[in-house]
């Protein structure tokens, strides 16, 4: 459906228009309002007067008009109708306003009644001058979001204008509508512009009204359709196909120090499933802290390996990928498979070394962050690509590393997230990837027990440590967050760190923040892992990822600063052992709301899909996901969180609509896409 221009408008309204994003007649046609002013009813003067403080429409004859000087230059217009009199007030006035409110002039004036030193008056009506009896509106008068130099006035013709010209044509299929109980397009369309005077206000401005679920309906199912087709052009693209689930897999699975939960059993059923076929998997696989993750991508990299292709694997930071790389080469060496090691802070000589085996072909798997995505590195013969904490990449980041097939194929794609998702954010954010949910923590991993401290408790604090410690447990003493200034978190961490050492003399305590070398972090972190250090003092650098069994006590200073899923991560990194485990957290009084409400989340539960369900409701979608991902900012009407039944019927009418692909649906489906989405088709897509 072409969408016509709006060509009557002088340029000047055309381009202040474009500034609000409104360029086809359809964008004002859906420029909706936010409020209604009702100037269906006309009060006698004496009735506003005695009802008072608020906003009325009256009519009468000027009987008086003089500008005063006292205390500052006004025109001061009185009208009369049979109940009484009014004065209107106007601190800012043209010499034509004078004229035009003369004495005898009927004036329909509209504003806040208030009762000034004049008695009754109206500061600044907006007024009109009639004749006798002219009719009045019948339905509430619309107020638009508008934009500088856009009056009302101006914003209300060029949408009825454009209502005017627009194709009306409902893309909604009749049987569709009548199901959900949808309104007709354009009926409510039109009821939405120009309520009558008898329709439910207080709905119209809740945006509950069904003219209102129709709009949403609409923008979530252009929404869905969008995601489905970019869903539908992946799987036109070519993949290798990784049939193989050979004799490396199996090495792999008997060698392997534990029996997988039957979780990790069915998702990794479900990956393999993915590989074999002969288009790109995207597949999230979600997973609480802890739940072994790790295990389950490199089986996945076991089947690329035993069909003959390379697979790769991207950490956000350095310390994860080490750890990865370390634990994934102990697995898989033995068994023949070569592992390459690539970073950025790798030594030149070093990164040609590794750039080499990745381009001939001899490296197996390859680990490291994202140096894996620069143009440097060339794959030979690239088959799966796994990105681990997908939600620190950016969209462009994992693009790249989907370009790096060869012969024209596309890699397939495993992302992990120990961020669980909730249903309806899945379902709008991520409606074009396959989700996988590890919902079982594998055996012996005992309880947290979680406590809410005050911070000037501080030194009861250090004796439970001391006395974990001596009772050989280790320590996780994680550093206040200072969001404002990663100097001053540096300064905190090794005040807290000299602290600590001069108060826990008989311990050993370790330091590890953002700023120190790769080498330096991993010295001290190999040492905690041997069970050398004690006492580990970090900055968040050990949010993600971080592996060592037999730490069981977790101190978090300043807790109230760190957001639900930071806690929960952090937290993660105790109770991984048999020895149970403890999380202190350290606040500083008095708690604000919100901080008060995270910190009893963390008492109450230890489950990740809680915690991000409570997150999700503190913080809302935006946040929650970050503005990268935020799929909110492209919806303006619906609300993710109170039209949630919206997205799921969206959802399935997409699907329906996209699953049979009748001429008649490809036409519905490419006018509503049109309609709603213009040319930001695009951004959705990434
Ligand atoms: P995450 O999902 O947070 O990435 P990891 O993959 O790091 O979790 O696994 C956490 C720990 O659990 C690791 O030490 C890992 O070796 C261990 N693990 C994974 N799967 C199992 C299992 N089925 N049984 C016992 N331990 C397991
Ligand atoms: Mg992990």
């Amino acid at each position: 459906m072409p969408a016509s221009k709006t060509t009557s408008a002088p340029k000047t309204i055309e381009s202040k228009l474009a500034r609000l994003g409104l360029r086809t007649d359809m964008d004002l046609v859906l420029h909706l309002p936010m409020r209604y002013e009702d100037e269906t009813k006309i009060v006698t003067i004496r009735e506003a007067c005695m009802r008072g403080l608020q906003t009325w429409q009256v009519e009468g004859l000027v009987v008086k008009n003089e500008i005063s000087y006292k205390p500052r230059r006004q025109l001061l217009v009185t009208i009369q109708d049979d109940s009484g009199d009014l004065l209107l007030r106007f601190m800012n006035f043209y010499g034509s306003q004078v004229k035009q409110l003369s004495e005898g002039v009927r004036v329909r004036a509209r504003g806040e009644l208030k009762h000034g030193f004049f008695g009754a008056e109206m500061v600044h009506p907006t007024y009109k001058v009639v004749n006798e009896g002219a009719p009045l509106p019948t339905s509430l008068t619309p107020v638009y979001p508008s934009g500088e130099g856009l009056s009302q006035t101006i914003l209300r013709r060029a949408i009825a204008d454009a209502m005017r010209r627009i194709d009306w044509l409902d893309t909604v299929p009749e049987a569709i509508r009548a199901r959900l109980r949808l309104m007709d397009f354009a009926p409510a369309v039109k009821l939405l512009h120009y309520p009558p005077k008898d329709a439910d206000e207080h709905a119209l401005i809740e945006r509950s009204h069904p003219a209102w679920e129709r709009m949403k309906f609409d923008e979530l199912l252009a929404q869905q359709l969008s995601l489905k087709r970019a869903q539908q052009a992946r799987r036109e693209k070519g993949a290798p196909h990784l049939r193989a689930v050979g004799a490396l897999s199996e090495a792999f699975l008997q060698a392997l120090p534990f029996k997988l939960t039957n979780a990790q059993q069915r998702v990794v059923q479900e990956i393999r499933a993915d590989l074999r076929e002969g288009y790109p998997m995207q597949r999230l696989l979600q997973g609480d802290v802890g739940s072994g993750k790790t295990v389950v991508s490199a089986l996945a990299a076991a089947q690329a390996i035993d069909s003959g292709y390379q697979a790769a694997l991207m950490a956000p930071t350095e310390i994860l990928a080490e750890q990865h790389f370390r634990k994934i080469a102990s697995w898989m060496e033995p068994l023949g498979v070569k592992v390459a090691w690539l970073t950025g802070s790798l030594k030149k000589k070093e990164k040609t070394a590794a750039n080499e085996l990745i381009e001939s072909g001899e490296a197996h798997l390859v680990i490291g962050t994202h140096a894996l995505i620069q143009d440097t590195v060339q794959f030979a013969k690239l088959g799966l690509v796994i990105v681990d904490e997908q939600h620190r990449f950016g969209v462009g980041q994992r693009l790249t590393l989907r370009n790096k097939g060869s012969d024209g194929l596309v890699p397939h794609q495993l992302m992990m997230s120990a961020t669980p998702i909730p249903r309806t954010l899945a379902m709008t954010y991520y409606a074009d990837l396959e989700v996988s949910v590890i919902d079982e923590l594998p055996p012996g991993r005992s309880p947290i027990v979680t406590r809410a401290i005050d911070q000037n408790r501080r030194d009861e604090v250090i004796e439970r440590v001391h006395a974990a410690a001596l009772e050989g447990r280790q320590v996780y003493w994680v550093c206040p967050l200072i969001e404002e200034s990663e100097a001053l978190q540096l300064q905190t961490a090794t005040e807290t760190y000299e602290t600590l050492a001069e108060a826990l003399p008989d311990l050993q305590v370790g330091l590890v923040h953002g700023r120190m070398k790769p080498l330096e972090k991993q010295t001290v972190m190999d040492a905690f892992s041997a069970g050398e250090v004690h006492v580990l003092v970090a900055t968040t650098v050990i949010e993600v990822g971080v592996d060592v069994p037999n730490a069981s006590l977790m101190v978090i200073e300043h807790a109230e600063r760190f957001g639900l899923s930071q806690l929960h991560q952090l937290r993660g990194r105790v109770g991984r052992g048999s020895a149970a485990s403890v999380c202190l957290l350290l606040y500083q009084s008095p708690l604000g709301q919100v901080a008060k409400q995270r910190l009893m989340t963390m008492r109450e539960t230890t489950d990740g899909f809680e915690i991000a369900r409570r997150d999700l409701e503190i913080r809302g979608p935006g946040e929650f996901l970050g503005a990268r991902q935020s799929g909110q900012a492209m919806l303006r009407f619906a609300d993710l969180e109170t039209d949630q039944w919206l997205v799921e019927r969206a959802r399935d009418v997409a699907q329906h609509l996209l699953q049979h692909e009748t001429p008649e649906h490809m036409a519905i489906v490419d006018a509503h896409l049109t309609r709603w989405l213009g040319g930001r088709e695009e951004f959705l897509k990434a």
